[in-house]
């Protein structure tokens, strides 16, 4: 069994893996950046500490990155975007650090026996697993200040963008499809969506406004960023920053299949006014 160990002024921290990641990802390249499918399996000798585990949809895994590199401080987010600037390693949840100690939100599929079935878990096979805690409600800040960590590639963003959405709303539903094809396409017009300058009007289904607040963190008050009109429409976002209004409006619904091969300008009317 792995033993990891550092030293502090007291002596020695010791920390021993509970389990293991079983996953079809063997090289930290191949993990795509929201995760994936895998199994933790936790040691026998901890099994007695998953007992009522099933009652919770979502949980923290925390895990150790064993292949990262400990010898650095600043990392550029390559593998999001090599065009950005450097940070510190504790401003990322970049693998590299002096404790690679991972924190994965994972959603808790299936648990069979001392097995447990994860979606989200971005971690390779034979991971050692630390330690796991339940996600609570009381744990969600709506709309916290952060960075903008960009994505150089569009597939990258959608894939980050339908995670997002799929936490916040839970069903992949014609709106959700719809409202991530808009945020989409916001976030080239206008950049960062999460920015508190930024204000969003929906004209549509409950569905569409749902997805749109999700992605958007936009609230109703303090500050009031988000507003919403109840209509049978396909669809409307109007999204306004820094003077810019930009206009989408759904051309016709979106089927799953469409969503991945059809162009914005096929599905939208795009108005924008600088
Ligand atoms: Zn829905």
């Amino acid at each position: 069994m792995l033993k990891v160990a550092a030293s502090d002024e007291t002596g020695m921290i010791n920390i021993k893996p509970i389990g293991i990641v079983k996953s079809e990802f063997k090289a930290p390249e191949q993990v795509p950046i929201t995760g994936g499918g895998s199994l933790i399996e936790i040691f026998p000798e901890y099994r007695r500490g998953l007992l009522r585990i099933e009652e919770n949809s979502h949980l923290w895994i925390q895990m150790w990155f064993h292949k990262a590199r400990r010898d650095i401080l600043t990392v550029v987010p390559g593998k999001v975007n090599p065009n950005l600037p450097e940070y510190g390693v504790f401003c990322l949840h970049a693998v590299s650090r002096p404790n690679p100690i991972a924190l994965s939100l994972v959603r808790l599929e299936q648990v069979r026996d001392n097995l447990l079935f994860v979606s989200g878990l971005d971690a390779i096979d034979r991971t050692p697993v630390l330690d796991i805690k339940p996600y609570y409600e009381q744990e969600i800040v709506f709309s916290p200040v952060t960075p903008y960590i960009r994505p150089l590639k569009r597939e990258m963003r959608q894939e980050i963008f339908m995670k997002q959405a799929m936490l916040h709303h839970q069903e992949k539903c014609a709106g959700l499809l719809l409202g991530v094809r808009m945020a989409l396409v916001a976030d080239d017009y206008l950049g960062q969506l999460n920015s508190r300058v930024l204000k969003v009007t929906v004209n549509g289904s409950p569905c569409l406004a749902d997805v749109v607040q999700g992605l958007s963190n936009a609230r109703f008050a303090n500050p009031p960023r988000f507003r919403y009109n109840e209509t049978g429409d396909l669809g409307q976002s109007v999204w306004e920053k820094d003077g810019s209004r930009l206009t989408i409006t759904a051309r016709r619904p979106v089927t799953a299949d469409e969503f991945f091969n059809t162009d914005d300008q096929q599905i939208f009317s795009i108005e924008f006014k600088e």
